[in-house]
């Protein structure tokens, strides 16, 4: 075909075999290819020690402090004063309680949530959980059970893992609250949310999630967090949220990574 004989059809093809026999250099022995090849900043490429992300591209990072919406955790330009709500919460007022983020989805956020979950960056993990569970301290103090967002069976096979559910296991060993995979499922095939209204992407997920009968007792009654990489319109969010009260979970909470903050929305 065409495409596949164009330069980007090319380069598609060699970053792949690339990617693959990086895939198997670090399957072999993780040791040598440390050695070898320097971690590169996933942002700026730039080779760095340790961690996924250098000093410069970290700093770029917007991390989400007080004050903000006690509710959905969205940042305010100024302090309201305790226990006001955004006009987000007040307006469209979400299934779950309360949500926080580390990071505001941006261009540095975005590259690190690819990485995570496209590029085989599962060195990220660790310094993404620990980011997160310093900004859901507050939700995991009085947490029973973290629940990550299933994937798609179809992208689960694409994909080597579930970034919700390597996430999901840092913020547990950092928290001491345990995981309760394979609880929450899908059990229907959802489009892709991308390019979708608020109003398709909340038709799109409804009932595409339940918790699996024979793990109710893991649910029913607990405090659970709710843990994804990213919080968009919030209407998967939402879907698992509602799945998991109808399995009679006492709460949910919602633990992301990085979160859209809308800038046009001003608080009250
Ligand atoms: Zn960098």
């Amino acid at each position: 075909m065409e495409a596949e004989a164009s330069p980007s059809g090319i380069a598609s093809h060699l970053r792949s075999a690339l990617g693959a026999t990086r895939h198997a250099l670090a399957a072999t022995s993780r040791l040598v290819l440390d050695i070898a090849l320097p971690t590169l900043c996933v942002s700026c490429r730039e080779p760095v020690n340790g961690e996924g992300v250098c000093a410069a591209c970290w700093a770029k990072l917007s991390f989400i402090a007080p004050p903000f919406c006690p509710r959905l955790g969205i940042p305010f330009v100024y302090d309201p004063g305790p226990d006001l709500l955004s006009m987000e919460a007040i307006a469209n007022p979400p299934a779950y309680q309360r949500a926080r983020a580390a990071v505001r989805y941006d261009d540095v956020a975005r590259t690190l949530v690819h990485a995570l979950k496209y590029q085989d960056r599962t060195d990220l993990a660790p310094t993404m959980g620990r980011w997160m569970a310093r900004a859901g301290q507050e939700l995991l103090a009085d947490a029973d059970i973290l629940v990550p967002v299933p994937l798609h069976w179809r992208r689960g096979w694409s994909r080597r893992f579930n970034q919700s559910g390597a996430l999901a296991r840092v913020i547990s060993r950092e928290s001491g609250v345990k995981v309760a995979s394979e609880a929450l499922r899908r059990v229907r095939a959802t489009e892709q949310q991308i390019g979708l209204s608020r109003a398709q992407r909340a038709s799109n997920v409804q009932g595409a999630f339940k918790v699996a009968a024979e793990r109710n007792a893991d649910i029913a009654g607990r405090r659970v967090v709710l843990i994804d990489d990213v919080l968009t319109s919030g209407a998967t969010t939402d879907a698992c949220a509602r799945a998991l009260l109808r399995a009679k979970a006492a709460r949910v909470d919602v633990l992301v990574f990085a979160r859209v903050v809308d800038t046009h929305k001003a608080p009250i």
